[in-house]
């Protein structure tokens, strides 16, 4: 007779982070669990921002207006409201609620990311998370990419009980599945909780990974550690899977589940670039000044 394999209790945690209150871009505040003085990054992640949520006046002008990247890949979602993307290649980018987009900076890239149009006349909430994934060293020369995912083609899935739900971007949950044309491979996963709801969430071996609570709190990893709002929690270990839950008698609860595997190479970073090595860095800044990455064209 074989004895039935044991429950993994899954990966325990490694401490939270809260999201630093950050301005960002022209009347834009963020808030940033990373980087900050406790995490430089989480590798293969760079940056989490929660933009807002943030009211924004009719007429009001706030937004990031042009500037560059190189080195890394950029998702951004966008939870209420509307942002509108232009950048350096011609590309043109209207994202509303629950809309996805990506963007490969690779050898550089000018950007403009403001709320959209009708948020700038009429005023309104625009709240939305950024997410910058590092390159490895191979690919930080390649060319510039971008695309986006509608809310429509994002597929969601609810556990049997009814009490867990995942909107996945990137990744596998509860049998649904989704890719990000990134070079590394992500998981990406918007969950919404009801009290009681329990997880038991499998990732790819070799992963760092870390959930963002958006609202309510949830109970993480084996040793149940509690993280709320605008926290970061990190889980231990880069193999197993991870596990959370909300109290009967809890508050439904959105986080956001990251994990991807770390490139293992030193980082160099300067603002909106990031490289193995400081001469890349200089190099890059060099390429940014002579105006080789380009500017945003009127259409
Ligand atoms: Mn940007």
């Amino acid at each position: 007779m074989s004895h039935p394999a044991a429950t993994p209790a899954g990966r325990s945690t490694a401490g939270v982070l809260p999201g630093i209150e950050t301005p960002e871009g022209e009347g834009i505040t963020v808030y940033r669990p990373f980087p900050s003085h406790a995490a430089r990054e989480l590798d293969p992640f760079l940056l989490l921002d929660r933009l807002g949520p943030v009211t924004i006046a009719p007429g009001a002008g706030a937004g990031v207006p042009p500037h560059p990247h190189a080195g890394f890949e950029v998702v951004s979602y966008v939870l209420e409201g509307g942002l509108e993307h232009r950048d350096s290649a011609g590309n043109h980018g209207r994202l509303g609620p629950g809309d996805v987009q990506w963007m490969t900076a690779g050898s550089g890239i000018v950007h403009s990311e403001m709320p959209a149009e009708d948020l700038r006349a009429h005023g309104g909430t625009l709240e939305a998370i950024q997410l910058w994934i590092n390159l490895p060293g191979r690919d930080k020369q390649m060319p510039p990419r971008y695309g986006d995912v509608p809310t429509a083609n994002i597929p969601v899935a609810t556990s049997a009980d009814g009490l867990a739900t995942v909107r996945v971007i990137a990744g596998e949950a509860l049998g649904a599945s989704a890719t990000l044309p990134l070079r590394t491979a992500i998981t990406y996963l918007h969950w919404t909780l009801e009290p009681g709801a329990a997880v038991t969430q499998p990732l790819p071996s070799g992963t760092e990974a870390m959930a963002y609570v958006l609202h309510g709190a949830a109970r993480f990893g084996s040793d149940a550690a509690t993280a709320t709002r605008d926290q970061l929690i990190r889980f231990a270990g880069e193999d197993g899977p991870v596990t959370f839950s909300v109290p009967p008698d809890g508050a439904r609860t959105e986080l956001l589940l990251l994990a991807g595997p770390p490139t293992g190479e030193p980082v160099a970073r300067s603002g909106p670039f990031v490289m193995n090595t400081m001469a890349e860095i200089r190099a890059v800044i060099e390429k940014y000044r002579a105006g080789a990455l380009g500017e945003i064209r009127p259409e």
